[in-house]
């Protein structure tokens, strides 16, 4: 089936966050994507790249994502609505979100992209506290996030959006309960429909990578962190949040169906540098750095030799995180999974299930809330690891 959504990189920044190791490229603390000639070239081979896609069904979802997309103008982002537009047409009622950091953007440049198109934004709060904000590299405050989220909020009841979510990480070095409380408060007043709160997780060739083996940084022990996840999920489901996925919490109708998309199996298309896609059940990359992507464009007529289905053990395992969970047996009947394999799985899962880190809801699995959620990670790669050593799946029918 061919994908309804799509996920648009803009990779530039500021500058790079000391625990990012995504594909993004620094311009300066006051580059402006409008008058930047990386901007400008970068863009036309985004443009070039959507204009070559094969096309298909008109977008359900379209999520510009970064980098910090609030760099570019509402003009460019505007145009790659249209791109987009122009290739695939966009469904009525399509969930057009844009990722905005605080201080990348003000109240005007909000209103074009909202008369763009934009309908939900995703604010990169990341934390109030301006100790820890600097500590992170960022290049926003805590009043500068109090202030976009004020004018979002803002937005929302006048109906000019119809929501917008606000990130936070939780797990900081330092961090410990009566802190993370106190930036649940004040996530918590400003009224946000939706909170992606994500752990810091420490990434290969970061500036945090280096601190932590110098000895200078000091991450939460697992106890402290468990409690902290803990109370985020008190804090939120206390105000009426519901836990739709592991990093993800939304009041009622507030869910983002584009965050669905990427757990559904669905597939999405991927354009930009370092985007992932999945089209028609094909995992592919572009590649990390702006040379890389404009040599794939150029050599696109001989790809994708390199591009990879989406495994049996990804589906399983982003199944399992998300609220639907995962329907075990139509899995495996899509990935051809032999008896004895599919039984294996099931009396595997099944000693989850006993100890109360997974729920079977019919044919579907899914993580329990709030016990397998919390333990997720260290479940899923145990899984993880005890299916690796399992029989390989059959070849699939040429
Ligand atoms: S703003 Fe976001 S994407 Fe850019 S460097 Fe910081 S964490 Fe990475």
């Amino acid at each position: 089936m061919d994908p309804r959504s799509a996920y648009v990189h803009i990779p530039f920044c500021h500058r790079r966050c000391f625990y990012c190791d995504f594909p993004v490229v620094p311009l300066g603390d006051k580059a402006d994507g409008a008058s930047s000639g990386s901007v400008a070239a970068y863009l036309e081979l985004l443009h070039r790249d959507i204009a070559a896609s094969p096309g298909g069904p008109p977008l359900a979802t379209v999520y510009l994502g970064g980098g910090t997309p609030s760099m570019l103008s509402s003009a460019q982002v505007a145009a790659i609505l249209e791109a987009l537009e122009r290739r695939f047409g966009l469904a009525p009622g399509a969930e057009l979100s844009l990722e905005l950091d605080p201080a990348s953007f003000d109240q005007a440049r909000l209103a074009g992209y909202l008369a763009a198109g934009i309908n939900r934004v995703s604010l990169g709060g990341q934390s109030f506290d301006d100790g820890v904000l600097a500590d992170l590299g960022r290049r926003h405050r805590g009043a500068d996030l109090r202030e976009a989220a004020g004018w979002l909020g803002l937005a929302q009841r006048r109906g000019d959006l119809a929501s917008w979510s606000l990130d936070l990480i939780q797990g900081l070095p330092s961090q410990n309960v009566a802190h993370w409380d106190d930036q649940l408060s004040a996530a918590l007043a400003l009224e946000p429909p939706h909170l992606s709160v994500y752990d810091l997780s420490i990434e290969p060739g970061t500036v945090f990578e280096r601190r932590l083996a110098l000895g200078e940084l000091a991450l939460p022990p697992e106890d402290l962190a468990a409690d902290l996840m803990d109370l985020t999920w008190s804090r939120l489901t206390a105000a009426g949040y519901g836990h739709y996925e592991v990093s993800n919490y939304a009041l009622p109708g507030h869910a983002s169906r584009h965050n669905r998309v990427y757990w559904s199996g669905a597939g999405w298309w991927g354009f930009g540098m370092g985007a992932t896609g999945a089209p028609r059940g094909r995992r592919r990359a572009h590649p990390r750095t702006r040379a890389g992507y404009a040599e794939a464009l150029a050599a696109r007529a001989e790809e994708p030799a390199d591009a990879e289905g989406m495994p049996f053990d990804e589906r399983l395992m982003v199944g399992l995180r998300c609220r639907e969970g995962v329907n075990l047996e139509r899995l495996a009947r899509q990935e051809n999974l032999k008896a004895s394999q599919l039984e294996g799985l099931r009396q595997r899962l099944a000693t989850y299930e006993q100890r109360g880190l997974l729920r079977i809801e019919g044919p579907r699995w899914r993580l329990a809330d709030p016990e397998g959620l919390a333990l997720s990670n260290g479940v899923l790669r145990e899984l993880l690891a005890w299916w690796q050593e399992q029989e390989p799946l059959p070849a699939p029918a040429p």
